[in-house]
């Protein structure tokens, strides 16, 4: 797997509120909204273009757009829901997906409880959202599903990484298909014994939208 760091003091100052636990929800929503369309420059830079002629007022010329089929962005539900808008600002023309998917706080597995994607992702490029890729479950399973309905360019968007993840899915895509990325702000220290991040930012679902 790639991995992009992101290296921008604006990325990092940011980062720094986020993480600080006196940053209220709507901030949190609004920084992580900001940080999301930072990292989204980085997870396009492969996104495919076409050649297309248009005219100025003045001559002809040959510029670029964005390929068919549109790429699909995937927020993973909840807290990848916060991504959304900061990625589509960047790319407002992409076909949305939802996965939902939940973790077991004591066994830490994954397991999904809502899927609204296309069956088909053959030649689509595909961006998952999920602002912390801890043990790296969510992110397999994410993955394996997409790869399974035909996606071979799988860019995972994060705003936050734990070596233990990335390891994790390193291992889980090793040699299985041709373009998979990781895109993050930081890489963190370690995960806990309860799975979180550390130093992290805690519960990135809490911290967006409360505890429900
Ligand atoms: N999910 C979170 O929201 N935070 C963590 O630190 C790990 C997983």
């Amino acid at each position: 797997m790639r991995t992009i760091l992101t290296d921008h003091p604006l990325v990092a100052h940011k980062l720094t509120t986020l993480r600080d636990e006196r940053t209220d929800s709507p901030t949190f929503r609004l920084l992580v909204d900001e940080l999301v369309t930072l990292l989204a420059y980085e997870a396009t830079r492969d996104i495919a273009v076409a050649p297309v002629t248009i005219s100025t007022p003045v001559a002809a010329t040959v510029g670029m757009r964005m390929a068919q089929p549109r790429p699909v962005v995937v927020p993973i539900l909840r807290a990848g829901l916060g991504m959304l808008e900061g990625m589509t600002k960047l790319l407002p023309t992409a076909e949305i997906g939802f996965l939902g998917m939940i973790r077991d706080e004591s066994t830490l597995e994954a397991s999904t409880y809502a899927d609204r994607l296309p069956t088909d992702l053959s030649g689509r490029q595909v961006f998952l959202l999920d602002p912390m890729l801890a043990t790296g479950g969510t992110l397999i399973m994410a993955i394996d599903l997409v790869l399974a309905r035909g996606a071979r360019d799988v860019t995972a968007v994060c705003i936050l990484a734990a070596p233990e993840g990335i390891e994790a899915v390193d291992a889980a895509v090793a040699g299985r298909i041709p373009s998979i990325t990781l895109v993050t702000a930081a890489i963190d220290e370690r995960l806990n014994d309860i799975g979180y991040i550390v130093p992290g930012l805690g519960d990135a679902g809490d911290r967006l939208y409360g505890v429900v």
